[in-house]
């Protein structure tokens, strides 16, 4: 008799999930609350789907898990398994700076066309509009209660996400159901987010991209640094780096009261000349000033920053007062090379959920094996961004959702 497996949630993970259960040979139920499986797979990489990253390493993802099972998973299932298993399904890829994998249309309807065919392919049998409401341990079977039926199952798999654009699907209810079954869930909280940051003057720079570093320091201390393309807008800062830095803002500040929240000084600096050193940068300053030194601080300065920067500095350190570059103080202009690479940024907070790209905290990973099955539980499998791993921007969070479905679902077809 074929083993049926029963999976709760039809996103990256649970999909990937159903898939590879099926092509182990068991019979599939795949139960999805929303009409159509895997929404949010639409929106992934700007609507392209970064799926994996060549650069696969432990050190890319986030966990309290001293143990490494992220290693574990990813040596069972990694970045060369994930696209030679869509070449098998139908799907080329294609690779962006070395690094990025996208399929080769640059379209994410791709890659969920893909799966949705391949759920056909191996006969899965796909409930949409049915919500999953509660697990029960029969004697020998699982119980999966929803909205409209009951459905019985040897092994279930829990792949219902975290809490991240929860218009999507995703709404907290998989972290509710782990924690009825059992399971020990750790504090949720937004990462991959925007940073709430007031400075005076943001209105002047709201719209603004630019190129640079972003550094975040915790209590005086920098805890991470990262480079790239950094937005400005009208509540603070957003943009990949910004995002990458943002989960260690985010535990911190995400739910707080006041007063905890008061305990931290956080604060991001932006340096947008990172290619030069600050004394490079004063000379090139001081040199572009000298060379127009009849002109207005404005026109000088107009080859070397955006107008709303010259606007921005401007207002924040006095320079329209003087009369023309060669007036400016050096004490002035050492100053500006200063804020030019350390502008700083006091976070007062992060963007929520129906912002940020995943979801920090989740199932503990100590409650899952390598083969992401309950220890307390067995026939009970979790998997994706349920589980307490996050990883940073770049094709990493897919790889794990699809990885520990690949791996859930095979073992549960055993
Ligand atoms: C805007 C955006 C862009 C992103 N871009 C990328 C990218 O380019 N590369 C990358 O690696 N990662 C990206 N991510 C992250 C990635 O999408 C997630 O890590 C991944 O989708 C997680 O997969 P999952 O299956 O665990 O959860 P989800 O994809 O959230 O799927 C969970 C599913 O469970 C269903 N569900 C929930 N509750 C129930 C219930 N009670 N009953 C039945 N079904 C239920 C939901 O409707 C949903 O379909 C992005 C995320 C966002 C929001």
């Amino acid at each position: 008799m074929k083993r049926s497996v029963c999976v709760a949630g039809g996103g990256a993970s649970g999909m990937m999930a159903a898939i590879a259960a099926a092509k182990a040979g068991a019979k599939v139920t795949l139960l999805e609350k929303n009409d159509r499986m895997g929404k949010k797979i639409l929106m992934t990489g700007n609507g392209k789907c970064n799926l994996t990253n060549l650069d696969m390493n432990i050190s890319a993802y986030y966990t309290e898990d001293k143990d490494s099972l992220v290693g574990k998973v990813l040596e069972q299932f990694g970045e060369k398994d994930l696209v030679e298993l869509f070449k098998e399904l139908g799907m080329d890829v294609t690779v962006a700076r070395d690094l990025y994998v996208y399929p080769n249309t640059q379209t994410a309807a791709t890659v969920l066309n893909v799966l949705r065919r391949a759920l056909t392919y191996y006969e899965v049998m796909c409930k949409t509009e049915a919500t999953v409401k509660n697990i029960k341990k029969e004697s020998r079977s699982f119980c999966i209660e929803t909205d409209k039926e009951a459905y019985t199952a040897d092994r279930v798999i829990i792949s219902m996400g975290g809490k991240s654009f929860p218009k999507t699907g995703s709404d907290g209810a998989g972290f509710l159901l782990a924690k009825k079954l059992g399971f020990q869930v750790q504090p949720d909280y937004p990462a991959l987010t925007a940073l709430i940051c007031p400075v005076e003057g943001q209105k002047i720079i709201s719209g603004l991209r630019a190129d640079g570093a972003v550094a975040l320091s915790i209590d005086g201390k920098k805890v991470f640094q990262d480079f790239g393309q950094i937005q400005f807008t009208d509540y603070g800062l957003s943009g990949i780096p910004v995002f990458q830095i943002s989960r260690f803002a985010s535990q911190l500040l995400w739910n707080k009261g006041k007063k905890e929240r008061d305990r931290h000084c956080i604060e991001v600096k932006i340096n947008l000349f990172p290619h030069m050193t600050r004394e490079e940068l004063y000379r090139h300053i001081e040199n572009q000033l000298a060379m127009f030194s009849h002109m207005s601080y404005e026109d000088a300065m107009s080859g070397l920053l955006h107008k709303k920067w010259i606007v921005f500095f401007g207002r924040r350190l006095g320079l329209f007062k003087y009369p023309d570059a060669l007036s400016i103080p050096r004490k002035l202009i050492k100053e500006l090379s200063y804020e030019l690479t350390e502008l700083p940024f006091p976070v007062e907070g992060v963007k929520g959920y129906d912002f940020c790209q995943v979801t920090g905290g989740g199932v503990d990973l100590s409650c899952v094996d390598e083969h992401l099955q309950s220890r307390m539980q067995p026939g009970l499998f979790l998997t994706g961004e349920i589980l307490d791993v996050t990883g940073k921007c770049g094709g990493y969070n897919l790889q794990w959702a699809f990885s520990t479905g690949y791996i859930a679902g095979t073992y549960a077809a055993e």
